[in-house]
């Protein structure tokens, strides 16, 4: 039941597509874009049920309804049975087991007690973000359809995780395109009190669940983070767009000689380093460097410093498919920036999340840019999100952040 008393799985109208629309939700692609529907039948709200049938009157599933978004239906079922309660119940349950054999395995050695619970259309429930922390899970509701599943999604992770808090973090700028307001606050349990502390592989964070970015953390970088500590022992590191220190920490602890990590944002790096000292990393292994990641590069190399290995982890330059050409030039910038303070033998960690530049495009730029920069380099290995963040292989949209860790 929603909050004013309505039941959210009842179908409140049929969307029907046009001719030759259904191919792609036959394959299990989750969206329906408006220019695919020949007719909505009924007078669906946002986040409303709605029957989803061909041009023929069959019926292909369920989805929610989102009147103010370019996305009009996202799908939640693929065949005629209807959806409920349980249903939810039995995608969480899938979702957590998942979580549970591959990342929270308390058991290991290296401890991890952070994970994405909930990915959204790759979980089979559009627009649902679950992050755990700890004691903590946060909750992001991205779309109208995901409005509508709040309760029960909440309701289920608290029963099924005993998580003591969760905490809402429906603030991100995506929402304004579904027409939703923003919203944050404590959903269950006890009110934050300042930072949450999680573990990952062992290591210790303390996130700000509350003014973070995302809800807090970049979980999807994980698994790269454990990449750079198996490479870091003896290595000089920077670490550019460092936010919080995770790839930081994760080089302190496998051994680098130093690190010096760089970010526009004053938080990110006061947080970052109370992070590398919460780790017992002493003070003069690690230098924080507030600046614009662009300068800062052109600067070490001009000042003559030379690195072992390099991160470039940059926020998403491409929010939009028409921002690609201009998002691939600040790419290739980058890494010929990154490769140029680079010694023999360093290793280069590049990173792109934007939805907008995919994999094949993002090698072709590190080419480009190892030409430009005059530094050959082999790939050792593709980077991607970490195994909490599994991708449908009917929704390649999923797949947003790539990476490839180069040699020189
Ligand atoms: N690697 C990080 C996540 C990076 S998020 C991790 O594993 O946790 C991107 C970061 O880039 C943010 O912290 C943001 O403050 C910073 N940023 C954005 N533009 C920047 C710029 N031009 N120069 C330096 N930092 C920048």
């Amino acid at each position: 039941m929603t909050k004013n008393g309505d039941v959210w799985h009842l179908d409140r109208g049929v969307v029907c597509l046009k001719a030759g629309k259904d191919k792609a939700i036959r394959r299990r692609h989750p969206w329906i874009f408006s220019g695919a529907i020949a007719r909505v039948e009924g007078d669906p709200g946002s986040g409303d049920v709605v029957v989803v049938k061909d041009a023929f009157g069959a019926v292909l599933g369920r989805g929610c309804f989102s009147p103010s978004s370019q996305i009009r239906v996202r799908m939640l079922s693929f065949d005629a049975s209807s959806v409920d309660d349980d249903w939810v119940r039995s995608r969480i349950e899938r979702a957590l087991r998942l979580r549970r054999a591959l990342v929270l395995d308390l058991r290991h050695l290296q401890q991890t007690t952070s994970a994405r619970l909930l990915f959204g259309e790759s979980d089979g429930l559009p627009g649902v973000i679950v992050d755990l922390y700890g004691d903590t899970a946060v909750l992001q509701c991205q779309s109208a359809g995901a409005e509508r599943l709040r309760d029960i999604v909440v309701s289920t992770i608290i029963e099924m995780t005993k998580v003591r808090r969760m905490y809402e973090r429906s603030d991100a700028d995506i929402r304004t395109l579904e027409g939703l307001p923003s919203r944050k606050g404590v959903l269950h349990g006890p009110g934050l009190e300042g930072l949450v502390s999680m573990k990952e592989r062992g290591l210790d964070f303390d996130v700000d669940v509350d003014a973070g970015h995302k809800t807090g953390f970049y979980l999807d970088q994980r698994d790269s983070r454990q990449q750079l500590r198996d490479v870091a022992r003896g290595r000089r590191v920077l670490n550019c767009f460092c936010y919080t220190g995770g790839f930081t920490v994760a080089a302190l602890a496998g051994g680098a000689r130093s690190v010096v990590s760089v970010d526009s944002s004053q938080p990110a790096l006061e947080l970052g380093q109370h992070n590398a000292l919460k780790n017992g990393f002493a003070d003069e292994t690690h230098e924080w460097l507030r600046g614009d990641c662009f300068e800062v590069l052109r600067g070490l190399h001009d000042d003559g410093e030379r690195f072992d290995a390099v991160v470039l982890d940059p926020p998403k330059f491409a929010a939009k498919a028409e921002h690609r050409d201009r998002a691939a030039r600040a790419y290739k910038d980058l890494m010929i920036r990154g490769l140029r303070l680079l010694d023999d033998d360093g290793l280069l960690f590049t990173f792109s999340c934007s939805g907008a530049v995919d994999r094949a495009f993002f090698r072709l730029m590190a080419g480009q840019a190892a030409f430009e920069a005059g530094r050959p380099c082999r790939v050792i290995a593709e980077l991607g999100h970490a195994k909490c963040h599994p991708v449908a292989v009917s929704f390649p949209e999923g797949e947003y952040l790539k990476g490839l860790l180069l040699a020189v």
